[in-house]
C-alpha cells in the first residue's frame, strides 16, 4: 500500500466490525468531550504536521507530556526499532536512550520510562500515538485517551494489527527487529553500499580488503569515512534503512559492472598500446598479451566472486539476482567476443616487434592464450565455467551471439578440442532444457 493510500485511510477503516469500535461506546469513558470539564487552557494542541489532538480531559501536567510527544519536533524521542509478538496482540517500540514502550491489546500502553502510571500516559506513549495518527486526515480533530489506550476510540494494538506493522514501518521508515542486520551483515552491506562511491572505482571485494598497501591518501580516507558511517549506522536503524533506500542493490549491481565493463576496455586498450609501442613505453598502462590475458582471467574471478557472495548471502529476496545473471553474461560474452577476435600473432606487425615474432603462440597470441591451450596452471574452461552455472533464460537470450562464437571456434584449428566440445554440450544443454517441459518451469531464474 503507498503511503497516499494509507493516508486516505482513517483509524475507524483499519478496526474491523467485530471489534465494534465503529458503532460501541468510548472504551474510556472520561474521554469523550461531552462529559469532560471545560479547561481554562488550551484543550486542543495542533501537531506540526497539522493535527488536531483533543486533550480536553486532561490535566495540566498530561497536557505537558501529549505536547512534547505529539507536537514537538526537537522532543529527541526516535524509534530505533519496533516489532510485533503473540500474533499481532502485542507491539513493542524501541526507542533511543533504551526506552521501550510497549502496546497489547485490551491493556494501558507501558512505557519503560516509568512516568506512565495512575492512569497517565508519558511522552514516549503520546508520541507513539502522534506517529500511528499521523496517517489520518488532518480535518478531523483526534481524540486520545489519558492513558493512551486509545486513539479515536480505537486501541493502537488494533490499529497495528488491522493496518499491519509493516505498512506503517514502511510508511514512517521505521525498521522491524527481524529486519535487522546483525553486525557482521551490517559491516558487509555497508561496505558494499559504500564502494559504488569509492574514489579509485574500487570493486566491493577489492573496497573490504584488508590489504591497504596500495592505496591512495583518497582512498585510505574514505575507509575512514566508512567506518564513521558504519558506527553510526550500527547505532541507529532508520540511517540504516535510508542508506539501503538510497543505495539499492539494483544501483549497486548496476555499478559493478560498470566498472568490469570499464576494466574489459582498459585491459584491451593497455594491449592495443603495448602493441603500438612496445615495452619500453612507460607514458601510459601497458599490457603484453600474457598480462592482458591474466587481467582478463581476473576479472572474470570478479564476476565469478560476485555471482557467488549473492549465492552465499541469506538475502531471501535476492532481488536484483536477475540482473546480475543478465549484467554478468553480457559482459562475459564481451570478453569472448574480444578474445575469439583476437586469434592472431600480436606483435607480427609491430616495428619493434621484430624479435618477438619467434615467440610462441602462447605468448603472443591472446586466444590462444585464453582459449587454444589447455592449461596446468589455468584448468577449466576460459568464461565457459561461469556459463555453464547460468540459466537457460540467460543463455538462450544471448544465443544468436554464442551461436556466433561457435561457428568461429570450430572454424578455429588453434580451439582446443576440449573447449569447444564443452561450448558445444552447453549451447545444447540449454537448448534441451528449454525445450522440455519440466525443465522450464524448474529453472530457478525466471526472465523479467
Ligand atoms: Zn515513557
Amino acid at each position: 500500500m503507498s503511503a497516499e493510500q494509507l493516508s486516505k485511510l482513517s483509524l475507524s477503516d483499519m478496526v474491523t466490525t467485530r471489534a465494534g469500535a465503529r458503532t460501541g461506546p468510548p472504551q474510556t469513558p472520561q474521554e469523550s468531550p461531552a462529559s469532560s470539564p471545560i479547561s481554562p487552557t488550551p484543550s486542543l494542541i495542533e501537531s506540526v504536521n497539522g493535527h488536531k489532538y483533543d486533550v480536553s480531559t486532561f490535566d495540566e501536567e498530561l497536557r505537558r507530556r501529549a505536547k512534547i510527544g505529539l507536537v514537538k519536533d526537537d522532543n529527541s524521542i526516535r524509534m530505533r526499532f519496533c516489532g510485533e509478538a503473540g500474533d499481532g496482540t502485542k507491539y513493542f517500540f524501541h526507542l533511543d536512550d533504551d526506552i521501550t514502550v510497549k502496546l497489547e491489546r485490551a491493556r494501558v500502553p507501558k512505557c519503560s520510562c516509568g512516568v506512565a502510571q495512575d492512569g497517565e500516559a508519558c511522552k514516549h506513549i503520546f508520541w507513539i500515538l502522534g506517529q500511528l495518527s499521523s496517517v489520518l486526515p488532518q480535518n478531523e480533530t483526534i481524540q486520545l485517551a489519558q492513558d493512551g489506550s486509545s486513539v479515536r476510540n480505537t486501541h493502537p494494538a488494533n490499529v497495528l494489527k488491522n493496518q499491519g506493522l509493516d505498512q506503517f514501518a514502511d510508511h514512517l521508515n521505521w525498521i522491524i527487529e527481524d529486519d535487522l542486520p546483525d553486525r557482521d551483515e551490517l559491516e558487509d552491506e555497508v561496505s558494499n553500499m559504500l564502494s559504488v562511491f569509492e574514489p579509485t572505482g574500487a570493486l566491493p571485494a577489492e573496497f573490504k580488503s584488508e590489504d591497504t598497501r596500495e592505496l591512495s591518501e583518497k582512498s585510505r580516507m574514505y575507509r575512514e569515512f566508512k567506518d564513521i558511517v558504519l558506527e553510526q549506522a550500527s547505532q541507529c536503524p532508520s540511517f540504516y534503512l535510508r542508506l539501503t533506500q538510497l543505495i539499492t542493490r539494483e544501483y549497486q549491481v548496476k555499478q559493478f559492472f560498470g566498472e568490469i565493463n570499464r576494466r574489459i576496455d582498459r585491459a584491451l586498450k593497455a594491449l592495443d598500446e603495448y602493441i603500438e609501442k612496445g615495452p619500453t613505453n612507460r607514458s601510459s598502462e601497458a599490457l603484453d598479451v600474457v598480462a592482458c590475458a591474466a587481467r582478463l582471467r581476473n576479472l572474470v574471478q570478479a564476476v565469478e566472486d560476485y555471482r557467488k557472495d549473492l549465492e552465499d548471502s541469506d538475502d531471501e529476496e535476492q532481488d536484483g539476482e536477475d540482473l546480475i545473471e543478465r549484467l554478468a553474461a553480457a559482459a562475459l560474452l564481451k570478453v569472448l567476443d574480444e578474445v575469439t577476435s583476437r586469434n592472431y600473432d600480436a606483435y607480427a606487425d609491430s616495428a619493434w616487434g621484430m624479435g618477438m615474432s619467434s615467440s610462441s603462440p602462447g605468448q603472443n597470441n591472446l586466444f590462444v592464450c585464453l582459449i587454444g591451450l589447455p592449461s596446468e596452471e589455468e584448468p577449466g574452461f576460459f568464461v565457459l565455467d561461469s556459463l555453464r552455472t547460468m540459466g537457460s533464460h540467460i543463455i538462450r537470450h544471448h544465443s544468436v551471439a554464442l551461436g556466433d562464437i561457435e561457428v568461429l571456434l570450430r572454424n578455429t584449428p588453434e580451439t582446443s578440442p576440449a573447449y569447444l566440445n564443452a561450448f558445444r554440450t552447453l549451447l545444447q544443454d540449454k537448448r534441451k532444457r528449454a525445450a522440455s517441459p519440466s525443465g522450464g518451469s524448474s529453472a530457478k531464474r525466471t526472465m523479467q
